[in-house]
């Protein structure tokens, strides 16, 4: 085993993974380095944390789960704001905490078992003198720029723009809102995270940006400085959200979400961890659980395999499949928010259901199972008789007749040869998951100028592809007057009644 381990990031993950790694081999010397002065001159204000992630935390280092937990707001539930009312998501099983309380905790946490901690030095992953070099150094990683080719990056910069605000009181609940002043359309993801503080996380469009002068705003910040004009807008856009109060700043600008691929997350005695490796959109709220989950991995593989390059090997081959994962909720959850304008004028008992379903991990059944009455009440819109059973909803979404001039059915799903019967379709080929890129964009301006043919997407029944065509099939239903379908497995029940009941499908194709 190495004796010198040197990590360049005192964020969550390069501070958790050197308490871990010393407090499991206290005979190496583990050093941090951490080019803020202080925790508390982090960017960023609350940060949430789930109850599966506590557990994960409590069975790897109780002590430090403990602490988290205390200094962690607790006991909210998840609500969305719409124009026609307020619907629970979900109840509350969701934490949030300070960034820089975490950071804190687990500053001493680190410092309790022997970690140095060397602050207020920026530092070159490839100068240090170590046997191993642990790159925690976020998500704009110098480490990860150096060495792009051998860890084969890609990048892409997310459609919307964000910036991470703060108030100084608790809302009553983790929340959704949105404003509009004329075409501009601002949204809020705002959650407590102390008695008497909330994250408040606002999202703009292009068109917003552009509408409202972002654009001129942030072009006069200096590096560093928060941007006051915009936050001054946006005070005047939530004043009513923040009860009169000001957003509280913290270098505070706007950013672009950037989406990072990369074939391999060690390069000779370096290795990526947590952002530096990998990033999910912040809208899943999984960004520092992955990054403390890594920690968790690398300090276990480095501990007990025998070479370094066995344990970066068995550390990527422990977190891949769970980041993966992450990654592609991740990535459909941010195409719902960036197309988010597509659907403002909904009801927000349907704006519910559609947010709940958006990245495919819950389903129709699974949101009624919890919030019965706000679905039961979103499903309105395709039919009457609602059954008062959950375990009901998907039959009868399934059972709803289909009436559009150019097709008819008796039930939203059917199959090959029953819809040879129906009604003549188009049938296009996609698995692509980005339903708002250019290809996506052609695919569209071709369907506005074709013949009125309802839509048929197909392809193969591969996991991430039937998802993909849900997900074209919502942008095709939003943008042209006809009605799209999808082809889906035949046993796709559940996903098959959730893509009709959230209105991303007019109806389904069993194979
Ligand atoms: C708007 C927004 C909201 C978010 N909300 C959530 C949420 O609700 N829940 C959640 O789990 N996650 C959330 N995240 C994500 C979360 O903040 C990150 O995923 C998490 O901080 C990753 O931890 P990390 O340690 O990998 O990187 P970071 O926290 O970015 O830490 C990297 C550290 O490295 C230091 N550093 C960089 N370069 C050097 C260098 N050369 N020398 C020395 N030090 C260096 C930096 O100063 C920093 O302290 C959010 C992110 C954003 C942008």
């Amino acid at each position: 085993m190495s004796r010198k381990v040197a990590v360049v990031g005192g964020g969550p993950a390069g501070l958790y993974f050197a308490r871990l790694l010393k407090r499991a081999d206290p005979a190496l010397e583990v050093v941090v380095h951490e080019r803020m002065d202080g925790t508390a001159e982090t960017f960023g204000f609350g940060v949430g944390l789930t109850e599966s992630t506590m557990r994960n935390l409590r069975s790897a280092d109780p002590e430090t789960a403990e602490r988290v937990r205390e200094a962690s707001h607790v006991g909210h539930e998840l609500r969305l704001h719409g124009h026609d009312g307020i619907v629970p998501l979900h109840g509350a099983r969701n934490l949030a905490i300070g960034r820089a309380r975490l950071l804190e905790i687990l500053t001493d946490a680190a410092m309790a078992v022997g970690v140095e901690i060397r602050r207020g030095v920026r530092v070159d992953a490839t100068s240090l003198d170590a046997d191993v070099v642990v790159a925690a150094d976020g998500v704009t990683s110098a480490t990860r720029d150096k060495y792009a080719a051998e860890f084969g990056v890609r990048s892409r910069l997310g459609r919307s723009r964000f910036v991470w605000c703060g108030a100084d009181f608790a809302v009553d609940s983790a929340y959704f809102s949105a404003a509009r002043r004329g075409d501009s359309l601002f949204v809020t993801h705002a959650y407590p995270y102390s008695p008497d503080r909330s994250t408040f996380l606002i999202e703009v469009d292009d068109l917003t940006w552009r509408d409202s002068g972002l654009e001129d705003f942030d072009r006069q910040v200096q590096p560093g400085e928060s941007d006051r004009a915009s936050v001054a807008l946006l005070e005047e856009v939530f004043a009513s959200d923040l009860r009169g109060r000001g957003l509280l700043t913290n270098r505070t600008r706007w950013s672009r979400f950037t989406n990072l691929t990369l074939d391999t997350w060690s390069h000779e005695n370096v290795v990526l961890l947590g952002d530096a490796a990998h990033t999910a959109h912040y809208t899943l709220g999984s960004g520092t659980k992955l990054a403390l989950e890594d920690a968790i991995a690398l300090a276990e593989a480095l501990v007990g395999e025998a070479s370094v390059a066995d344990a970066f090997a068995a550390y990527e081959g422990a977190r891949r499949p769970s980041v993966e994962r992450f990654k592609k909720l991740a990535h459909r959850s941010q195409a719902w928010w960036d197309s988010y304008r597509h659907r403002h004028e909904w009801s927000a008992d349907r704006l519910a259901l559609s947010y709940m379903t958006r990245s495919g991990n819950l389903m129709l059944s699974d949101y009624a199972g919890e919030q019965l009455p706000a679905a039961r009440r979103a499903l309105a819109w395709l039919g009457e008789n609602v059954p008062d059973q959950a375990g009901e909803l998907e039959g009868w979404v399934l059972a709803q007749p289909l009436d559009h001039p150019g097709m008819e059915l008796a039930g939203r799903s059917v199959s090959r040869d029953g819809l040879k019967v129906a009604a003549a379709v188009r049938e296009i080929g996609w698995s692509e998951p980005d339903v708002w890129s250019e290809a996506a964009d052609r695919l569209v301006s071709r369907m506005r100028g074709s013949d009125d043919l309802p839509i048929l997407l197909t392809g193969p029944d591969a996991p991430d592809a039937v998802p993909a065509r849900v997900d074209l099939a919502e942008r095709l239903r939003m943008e042209l007057s006809r009605p799209i379908g999808v082809q889906v497995p035949v046993a796709a029940t559940s996903l098959a009644a959730t893509a009709v009941a959230a209105g991303r499908a007019d109806f389904v194709v069993t194979r």
